[in-house]
C-alpha cells in the first residue's frame, strides 16, 4: 500500500484527519485553501501554520507524491508535457495543451494499461498499477501551479492520459472531486472529461454520478470485427452493448458523448467505415473527433492524410453526424499518449 499524501484526501477527510491530530476546525480551511486556492506546492509555504506543524506534517503526511523529472515543451510553447517519478520510482506523463482560451491539462489514471490498444503507445510497456487521487490531482495542480505563474488558469482536465479511468474508478472519480470542491480549486465540473475504452460498468456507474462532467468514448472503429483488432476490450464489450449504453448514459443525463476516432491510414479510414460509424451512431446525441493518429515507434500504423481525413469527416457530416477534426497538437514533442515514458525508459 502506498502512504497516503495531502492530495489523496479530500476536504472532508482533512478535517478528519486534523481533528484526530487535536487541531482546531479551522485549520482545514486554512490548509485546504493554502493547497487549491493559493496553490501554495509545500508544507513549507504555508506560512501561516505553526512550524511544529508544518514539521509533523511533513513526516505524518507527505505533501505531493509527485516529482516531474523530464519536460518537453513544443516549439511554439503551446503544449508542455512533463514526466513525474512517483514514490514507488514509476513515472507517468501529463500534458498542457493551450488552444485558444483554453488552457487543458490531460492527466494519466493509471501506471500502464491493460488494454493493449494496437495503435496506442501506454499499452505496450504492460500495466504496472493504478494511480491514487492524490497522483492524479497533483498532475493537475502542477500544471495549475505553473499556469498561475503567468497569471493564467486551467480551464479543463481531460482523463486522455496513460491508462483507462474506468478501471479506476473511485481515485478518477475522487480527483475530481476534490478539484471540483468549491472551497478549493473550484474546476467546474463541465470542464472535465473523462475518456473510455468503453467499459460498460464504468458507463453505468458514471451515469449516476451527480456531477455535470463529460464522457468520451474511445470508438475508433464501426463493426465489431475491425475494432476487435485495434481496441481488444471490444471482445468482452462489443459494439451493441457499448452503444446500447451509451443511449442509456444520454437519456439519463441529457448530455452529449464525445466518440473519439483516430484515423489510421488505409486500416479504418475509407468511405465505407464512414457509414459504418454514422449508422451505428445515428440518432445519438452525439459527436464524433477525428484525431490524427499519433505514430508510434515499432509499429506500421501511419496517421491519414489530410484528404482522406477530409473525405472521412464529409460522409459523417452527410449523413447527420456532427464532426471535428482535431488539431494534431504535440506529435513533435512525443506528447501521444505513453510516449514520453516510453522514451525515457529507452535511454
Ligand atoms: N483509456 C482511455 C483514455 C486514454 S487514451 C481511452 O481509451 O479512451 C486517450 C485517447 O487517445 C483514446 O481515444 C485513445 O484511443 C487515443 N490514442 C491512443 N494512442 C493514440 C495514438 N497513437 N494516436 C492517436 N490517438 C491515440
Amino acid at each position: 500500500m502506498l502512504r497516503p499524501t495531502l492530495l489523496d484526501l479530500d476536504r472532508q477527510e482533512l478535517a478528519e484527519y486534523l481533528a484526530k491530530r487535536g487541531e482546531p476546525d479551522f485549520r482545514t480551511e486554512q490548509i485546504w485553501r493554502s493547497v487549491y486556492r493559493d496553490l501554495l506546492a509545500s508544507y513549507t509555504k504555508i506560512t501561516t501554520l505553526p512550524r511544529v506543524l508544518r514539521e509533523a506534517l511533513t513526516r505524518d503526511l507527505p505533501f505531493d507524491p509527485l516529482q516531474p523529472i523530464d519536460r518537453i515543451v513544443s516549439a511554439d510553447g503551446l503544449t508542455r508535457k512533463v514526466l513525474f517519478r512517483l514514490v514507488d520510482d514509476e513515472a507517468i506523463e501529463a500534458v498542457l495543451m493551450s488552444y485558444e482560451r483554453r488552457r487543458t491539462v490531460c492527466v494519466s489514471t493509471q501506471v500502464g494499461c491493460p488494454i493493449t490498444c494496437a495503435f496506442c503507445a501506454t499499452g505496450k510497456s504492460g500495466f504496472v498499477r493504478n494511480l491514487t487521487a492524490g497522483e492524479i490531482v497533483g498532475q493537475t495542480l502542477h500544471f495549475a501551479r505553473w499556469l498561475r505563474e503567468k497569471d493564467e488558469r486551467l480551464t479543463n482536465v481531460v482523463y486522455m492520459g496513460m491508462g483507462e479511468p474506468f478501471l479506476n474508478y473511485e481515485a478518477m472519480m475522487k480527483s475530481i472531486r476534490i478539484l471540483n470542491d468549491h472551497e478549493g480549486f473550484s474546476l467546474a465540473a463541465r470542464g472535465f472529461t473523462v475518456s473510455t475504452v468503453g467499459i460498460i460498468q464504468g458507463i453505468k456507474r458514471f451515469m449516476e454520478e451527480d456531477l455535470q462532467v463529460n464522457l468520451a468514448v474511445s470508438l475508433h472503429a464501426g463493426s465489431d470485427e475491425l475494432r476487435n483488432k485495434l481496441v481488444p476490450s471490444n471482445h468482452s464489450y462489443p459494439l451493441a452493448k457499448l452503444i446500447h449504453a451509451c443511449r442509456s448514459y444520454i437519456e439519463r443525463t441529457h448530455r452529449r458523448i464525445t466518440f473519439e476516432v483516430a484515423l489510421i491510414d488505409g486500416v479504418n479510414d475509407s468511405s465505407k467505415q464512414a457509414r459504418e460509424i454514422a449508422v451505428l451512431l445515428s440518432g445519438l446525441l452525439c459527436h464524433v473527433n477525428l484525431i490524427p493518429l499519433n505514430p508510434i515507434p515499432d509499429s506500421s500504423f501511419r496517421p491519414s492524410s489530410r484528404e482522406r481525413t477530409e473525405a472521412f469527416a464529409n460522409v459523417l457530416e452527410k449523413m447527420g453526424i456532427p464532426v471535428t477534426v482535431r488539431v494534431r497538437r504535440g506529435t513533435k514533442i512525443q506528447a501521444g499518449c505513453g510516449q514520453l515514458r516510453a522514451r525515457s525508459q529507452r535511454n
